[in-house]
């Protein structure tokens, strides 16, 4: 679950939310359609802490990829 308090600009912007830290992996978190990360410009990353996210999620950019255009055309 997205913690609460999380900001709604940034709510908006992640598509799944799965938090693996307890199994000893990372706080992965699947953007949706239209964002992409800044430095892999992948769909998916993970973080190692909530402050973590929100400070890459603050980064995080509008995609314009052929996958990311395809499905929210789709949705419309
Ligand atoms: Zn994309």
């Amino acid at each position: 679950m997205i913690p609460t308090y999380f900001p709604e600009k940034f709510k908006k912007m992640i598509a799944h939310w799965d938090d693996e830290r307890k199994s000893g992996n990372a706080l992965i978190i699947s953007l949706k359609d239209g964002w992409h990360h800044p430095t892999s410009e992948a769909h998916v990353f993970g973080v190692d802490s909530i402050k973590e996210a929100l400070s890459e999620l603050r980064d995080c950019k509008p995609c314009q990829c052929g996958s990311c255009r395809t499905n929210i055309n789709a949705g419309e």
